[in-house]
């Protein structure tokens, strides 16, 4: 369950882009003062400097099971609080549209900042946004949910943390439209991120899945932003989970030990993440709340 949002108290600004059968609008949540807001007021009359600034996800029209899995998704992000997960504020439901509400996030998604800031981006930068990635999966693996679709991309860096002394903090986004209910051409597409036991059998989704993504996650962070297997066609993706291959290594050997783990074709045999954690934390303490470039 979750909050449900009428459609007067949204805004609907600027198209930023699609995602997996999204539309994301840049937008504002209109805060009434008090009760004088009547419901059949246009909601532009509402000048209010309380208006939280946020992104609509606007759902494409869609089969009915593709509509219960967003709102399983709405569900599943109104459960949890925690630092570095986005807020969702709610769903709009209205005539056709199902538009999930959730916190703008002010600088954007990890993978854009990763290629254009390279060059600004040091090793303690990245051990910060690494830890703070898994602390907020191992909060999601105490309480049993799993999120299923980690990837760079939906990391959003709510500071940048460029500048000198100051360091990155991050917001893990919505999963979207659980990939349960996508074709199987959407799923191979998600190759490497998804992880292989789910490309046959999409029951096989759980924390263990989230601990792959989270090792492919670590990798687009140690290349920049590039994404391994990128020039590959479907089948030949496809090939590479059947042959049971390994993805390029980072040269951080720490870190290549870890997504190795991460990387274990037997979901049984990955770590947890409070294991992931702890370890991210011994080999970089400061990562918690600073930036350096110790590495
Ligand atoms: P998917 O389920 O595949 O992740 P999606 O609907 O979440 O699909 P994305 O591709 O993740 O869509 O996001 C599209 C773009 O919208 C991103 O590149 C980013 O620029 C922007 N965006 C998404 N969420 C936010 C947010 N909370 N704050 C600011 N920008 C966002
Ligand atoms: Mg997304």
């Amino acid at each position: 369950s979750f909050h449900q949002i009428r459609k007067h108290e949204i805004l609907q600004k600027a198209h930023l882009g699609q995602g997996t059968r999204t539309n994301i609008y840049d937008g504002f949540l209109l805060v009434s003062k008090g009760n004088e807001l009547e419901d059949d007021e246009p909601s532009e009359m509402n000048n209010n400097s309380n208006n939280q600034r946020v992104i609509l996800k606007a759902l494409d029209p869609s089969h009915r099971d593709i509509a219960l899995a967003f709102f399983e998704t709405a569900s599943l992000m109104s459960q949890v609080s925690h630092i570095h997960l986005v807020f969702v504020h709610g769903v709009c439901v209205w005539e056709s549209e199902n538009i999930m509400v959730e916190e703008f996030v002010e600088h954007g998604p990890l993978d854009v900042c990763l290629r254009r800031d390279k060059l600004r981006i040091s090793a303690g930068w990245k051990f910060t946004v690494a830890t703070q990635l898994a602390s907020a999966l191992s909060y999601l693996e105490d309480k049993n949910l799993v999120h299923g679709n980690v990837c760079a991309k939906n990391i959003l860096l709510a500071r940048k943390g460029l500048e000198e002394r100051s360091s990155p903090f991050i917001k893990l986004s919505d999963p979207g439209v659980t990939f349960t209910v996508l074709s199987r051409e959407e799923r191979v597409e998600r190759i490497p991120w998804i992880a292989p036991e789910c490309i046959q059998n999409v029951s096989r989704l759980s924390t263990a899945a989230d601990k792959w993504s989270f090792g492919t996650t670590l990798l687009e962070i140690c290349f920049n932003g590039e994404v391994p297997l990128k020039e590959r066609t479907p089948s030949e993706k496809e090939r590479f989970y059947e042959k049971e291959l390994g993805l390029p290594e980072p040269s951080c050997k720490e870190l290549a030990t870890l997504v190795g783990l991460c990387h274990n074709y037997n979901p049984a045999g990955r770590p947890s993440f409070r294991t992931i954690l702890r370890d991210l934390t011994q080999l970089h303490p400061q990562g918690v709340c600073r930036s350096s470039s110790l590495l």
